[in-house]
């Protein structure tokens, strides 16, 4: 079997159980389905509320950012003067013979692997002209080449005489409702706002799964700096942090070649644009590592300036690797100066400065913004890819035990009465204690594991036939399936510190 063949069969493994166990599938399956639309399953849905639940703990708890929850319908006019009515595009193409669209960039990628993102439109259409590309569909003549807004629209009210979009991303309201934010934070700089929620993209033709979704969960941080002081009160804590780089300049001689700095380093040697966007991308790294991406699946990539979105100076996308999809955009650190605030106070007449106090020295800021910028559903994807394991015949996701969707499973050694009646008394302690744990009784046990394994549940309860007299029973942990016996008054203490790892296995009980 070739790496290639080898790859494919481990990406249709992971689709299968997604989709068989409950994790993603495809939405709209009944009505012939909708390209970019993903259902989150009874295994996706609560393992994507971990991933945000930690999100939160590290940038809301840790960080002490602010967060806010804004509509995701909204009035065209804020989004004009965001700059998203003129420039929100993707540059697209249509087959005259079977008038199928595609997204120009994409198509030429997987038609040639070259990356024409920074090219202008008739830059683009000459080069499909050269490289003779014709419809992957039906190998008819390709048209022009023209951009095309990928907002969806909609309107507000019964005669629906206000136009309004759906937001391409959460950021947007953070800007406008600076005044009120600013006197939250008490007018101190840096100060940070959070928003988590759906963001929207109409997608020309979505290929890549639930990398490519037309409706999204996004998690961003707008922070706000004096731009005379982009100076990160904890950037010591992070400075030594080593980051691996893949900058602009590597990228237009063509060079892979990656660069690893540290986050101090990039910052004196002008790699990155200021010591806060230094801080927020070894903070993104620590946060990648939290959900057990592994060190060396990790880069940052500069965009190249062609790419960047029309209110960016600077912008890196942290990148994961996937065996299926490459290197795959997880999140992204623009900074995008004072454009947004600027747009919007010309826009509403209002004055979005901040008035800040120094000594007796105050003068009026327009705040510059360094964003970091995560999607939710593709960290979900490369977590479930890098969990996958096969090893001595068995498979199981090897995710980090507080992301696991189900924490614990219980299972009667064998069906008889007296020990289903104690698991399923143990089940009820053990989920009033607020760990999803579930019951299974079907099968044999050596069945119930590997089902367990299979969707990565960190331990499994056995009731034995020692339970009666002794009250003890055996867990049993899934990555090494070493198994420790303990006092049932005990469970759901001790599975409480095993899941936050807070102690190590063996010392959790008597080994087995
Ligand atoms: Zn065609």
């Amino acid at each position: 079997m070739d790496g290639e063949q080898l790859t494919k069969d481990k990406y249709e493994k992971i689709m299968d159980i997604t989709k068989r166990r409950g994790f993603i599938w495809p939405s709209f399956e009944l009505y012939g389905g909708a390209a970019g639309f993903y259902d989150f399953g009874p295994l996706g849905a609560p393992m994507k509320k971990k991933i945000i639940q930690k999100w939160r703990q590290h940038y809301v708890v840790e960080e002490g950012l602010l967060e806010l929850e804004s509509p995701t319908i909204t009035p065209e006019p804020v989004l004009k003067a965001s700059g998203h009515v003129d420039h929100f595009t993707d540059v697209m193409t249509e087959c005259k013979k079977c008038s199928a669209s595609f997204e120009v960039t994409e198509l030429v990628k997987e038609e040639t692997g070259d990356d024409i993102e920074g090219l202008s439109k008739n830059e683009m259409e000459n080069y499909l002209k050269e490289k003779k590309i014709t419809c992957p569909e039906c190998d008819g003549k390709l048209g022009e080449v023209y951009e095309f807004n990928t907002m969806f629209r909609t309107a507000i009210g019964p005669k629906e005489d206000r136009k309004a979009c759906l937001r391409p991303e959460t950021a947007q309201t953070i800007f406008i409702d600076f005044n009120r934010l600013q006197r939250i934070a008490r007018r101190k700089l840096p100060f940070g706002v959070t928003q988590i929620g759906r963001g929207y993209r109409n997608e020309i033709s979505p290929r890549r799964g639930v990398i490519r979704l037309r409706e999204f969960t996004m998690a961003e941080a707008e922070i706000f700096f004096d731009p005379d002081d982009p100076s990160h009160p904890k950037f010591s804590q992070v400075s030594d942090e080593k980051l691996r780089f893949w900058p602009s300049e590597n990228q237009e001689e063509k060079s892979r070649e990656l660069t690893e700095k540290t986050a101090r380093e990039a910052l004196d040697e002008g790699i990155v644009c200021n010591e806060l966007m230094a801080y927020h991308l070894a903070y993104a790294k620590k946060f990648l590592i939290s959900l057990g991406l592994p060190e060396d699946s990790i880069r940052f990539r500069e965009q190249l300036p062609g790419e960047r979105a029309h209110y960016s100076q600077e912008t890196w996308d942290m990148e994961v690797k996937s065996e299926k999809f490459g290197w795959v955009e997880v999140a992204g650190f623009a900074y995008r100066t004072d454009y947004d605030l600027s747009q919007h106070s010309k826009s509403s007449g209002t004055d979005l400065t901040v008035f800040t106090q120094n000594g007796d020295d105050g003068k009026k800021v327009l705040c510059h913004v360094v964003e970091p910028s995560y999607g939710i559903d593709r960290p979900l994807y490369c977590i479930l890819e890098h969990a996958y394991t096969e090893d001595d015949g068995r498979n199981y996701l090897k995710l980090k035990k507080d992301l696991a969707p189900i924490e614990a499973q219980v299972f009667p050694l064998v069906a008889e009465e007296e020990l289903e009646k104690i698991g399923k008394s143990i089940l009820k302690k053990i989920n009033s204690t607020g760990i999803f744990a579930e019951y299974d009784d079907s099968g044999s046990i050596g069945r119930r594991y590997a089902r367990a394994d299979e969707v990565g549940v960190p331990f499994c309860i056995t009731v034995d036939h020692r339970t009666p007299d002794d009250s003890t029973v055996t867990i049993r942990e899934r990555d090494t399936t070493d198994q420790i016996r303990v006092k049932i008054e005990d469970l759901p203490k001790t599975l409480c510190k095993l899941l936050n790892s807070e102690i190590e296995f063996e010392q959790a009980g008597e080994k087995v």
